[in-house]
């Protein structure tokens, strides 16, 4: 099987392998976590995808790229998937997949928008929706490394579509270092003093890492999220080279 390398020593493998379900954890109503056996794992990086196929009965196949959610555990990763209306594959990874199903993966993909326990440069990370999901693989992965500073900004619709909760709450007063927001777009809970809206250049300047602190900025999410977010940060004078982004735009034909 064709092997490339990629930075942090890791290889891609550029073929398909099949991925046995172990089981589907949800994580809101519309969001759950798989985690999945592939034999001879080679081992990711926080931030890195896979792509998942699926195969129908009739031999028609749908292959979507989702981001690793965890460190593996030898041959055992996670992804979590956010449903979205009338989706082809997510629909089915979210309500249906269950424990012995299998599917197809290939990867690690992904060498940029990644991070490594030995940087120890302090961390923005601002996520959108689903698009937390690799930047929780990097809180995770910061488990037993040294503690880098992070920061958390995370855009959610109302308090019941943040996935990772309860970790998330229970990491926020446990971890040393890391700092976690909640940005609401469009319901608060009760006592929030910043009103429902979508992420703002104040967001940044209140709950973000100032731009003189010269932090890597990891930005995830749908398209225009990050987009937006990212102009944000280099009008707010963070350096463009140090801001890293990963678009959840559709994938597939
Ligand atoms: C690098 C990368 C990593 C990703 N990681 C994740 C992840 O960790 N978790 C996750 O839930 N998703 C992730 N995605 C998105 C994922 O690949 C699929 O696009 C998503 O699950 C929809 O696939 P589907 O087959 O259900 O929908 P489709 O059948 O492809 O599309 C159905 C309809 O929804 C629209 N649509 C498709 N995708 C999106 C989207 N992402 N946002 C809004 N509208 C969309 C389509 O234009 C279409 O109208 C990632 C995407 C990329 C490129």
């Amino acid at each position: 099987m064709a092997r490339a390398a990629v930075p942090g020593g890791l290889k891609v493998r550029r073929g398909w392998r099949p991925a046995h379900v172990l089981e589907r954890r949800p994580e809101t109503k519309s969001a759950s976590t798989l985690a999945l056996e592939v034999p001879g794992w080679p081992g990711h990086l926080a931030g890195q995808h896979i792509d998942v196929r699926l195969t129908a009965d009739d031999g028609y196949q749908a292959a979507r790229s989702y981001s690793l959610a965890a460190p593996a555990a030898g041959d055992r990763i996670e992804i979590t998937v956010q449903e979205v209306p009338d989706g082809e594959v997510s629909g089915y990874l979210v309500e249906d997949a269950s424990s012995g199903d299998t599917v197809e993966v290939r990867g690690p993909v992904g060498g940029w928008f990644v991070w490594k326990p030995e940087d120890s440069r302090p961390v923005l990370l601002v996520g959108g929706g689903s698009g937390v999901v690799p930047l929780m693989a990097m809180i995770r992965s910061r488990d037993g490394a040294s503690p880098t500073p992070f920061r958390l900004l995370y855009s959610v619709r109302t308090p019941e579509d943040r996935i990772y909760d309860p970790e998330l709450e229970r990491r926020a007063t446990q971890d040393s270092g890391l700092d976690i927001t909640f940005l609401y777009t469009r319901t608060a809970p009760a006592g929030e003093t910043r009103p429902a809206g979508r992420i703002t250049a104040k967001d940044l300047v209140t709950y973000g890492s100032p731009a003189d602190l010269e932090p890597n900025c990891y930005v995830c999410g749908p398209t225009p999220f990050v987009e937006t977010v990212a102009d944000l940060l280099i009008d707010l004078g963070h350096n463009p080279t140090r801001i890293r982004t990963e678009r959840f735009g559709p994938t597939g034909p």
